[in-house]
């Protein structure tokens, strides 16, 4: 299928080498093969480590042998988002220029405390997609003094997207093309119902939803196909696609794999990851199968 730039779609498989591949991997990775064949498309590969605490190279080489055993080719090479760390501290460095990032200071056990505080005098604390506490304003309502101050002194600190003054910016509804569930919709995104994102860590230096932006802008991908534990997550891609001007992929959330008892597949979990189901015999086609593909 040729995308209204005349290009061919560009699909990719983004996975985090923090853990081996579960049979969720396996779907989400033959389905972007999959459409991508359908399209006559092309299929990239990329590696998700910027979580450097995380991430090693023996789960990536793990990757590439289960998705290489389920009989998938990619183009090389494969961009391995910790050799990019500048491209994200570029577009993190547009956001502070246009004065829409701040440095937080607070520490979890920070947050947790002001949370709980709150919650003990029956106030509910607002909670973003996934459930966690968005950032309290501390931090954002601090002088321009006491923030330069925090900084020189060297103390830890993230940089976090001032969601308000951001999402006033844009001025207008945001929306994305979706196909996940059948026809193709529009989907009205609400990036406030995350708070203040993290943008960059100390130990991270570019937040998930900062680099798959830019990634996906700076490989030309068109078509993102993942699961839809991360729908949500694409009201905040479609943010920063606008503050940064980048053009916006067709988005396609698909189901998700579960375990028997209705739960989300994780990667520690032994019996359904592809090494332990290739050893006990099984065979790329009985993981389609099993995947309903
Ligand atoms: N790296 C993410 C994960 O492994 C997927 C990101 C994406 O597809 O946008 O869950």
């Amino acid at each position: 299928m040729l995308h209204s730039s005349g290009q061919s779609a560009v699909f990719r498989f983004a996975p985090s080498p923090n853990g081996h591949l579960h049979l969720g991997h396996a779907y989400s990775a033959l389905l972007n093969h999959d459409m991508a064949q359908e399209s006559s498309g092309r299929l990239l590969l990329r590696m998700e480590d910027v979580d450097l605490t995380r991430c090693t190279p023996e789960y990536e080489a793990s990757i590439y042998r289960d998705l290489e055993w389920l009989g998938l080719r990619w183009e090389m090479p494969v961009r391995r988002q910790s050799e990019h760390l500048n491209d994200y501290a570029v577009a993190l460095e547009r956001l502070r220029e246009m004065g829409l990032v701040y440095p937080a200071f607070m520490t979890r056990g920070e947050v947790k405390a002001i949370v709980a505080e709150r919650e003990e005098s029956s106030l509910e604390w607002p909670r973003d997609p996934d459930g966690s506490p968005q950032y309290p304003d501390r931090d954002r309502q601090l002088s321009d003094v006491e923030r330069e101050q925090r900084l020189a002194s060297g103390i830890r600190h993230a940089w976090r997207l001032d969601m308000d003054k951001a999402v006033c910016g844009i001025g207008q509804p945001l929306t994305w093309r979706e196909t996940g569930g059948g026809a193709e919709r529009l989907v009205t995104a609400d990036p406030s119902a995350w708070g203040d994102v993290v943008l960059s860590r100390s130990d991270a230096p570019s937040s998930y939803h900062l680099s798959v932006t830019v990634d996906d802008a700076l490989q030309g991908v068109t078509d993102v196909v993942r699961g839809i534990d991360l729908f949500h997550a694409t009201s905040v891609h479609r943010l920063l696609q606008e503050l940064l001007g980048l053009p916006q992929p067709l988005y396609h959330h698909h189901r998700l794999i579960l375990d028997e008892e209705g739960r989300k597949l994780s990667k520690s979990e032994g019996a359904t990851g592809l090494a332990a189901l290739r050893e006990a015999g099984s065979s790329p086609a009985d993981i389609r199968r099993r995947v309903g593909l």
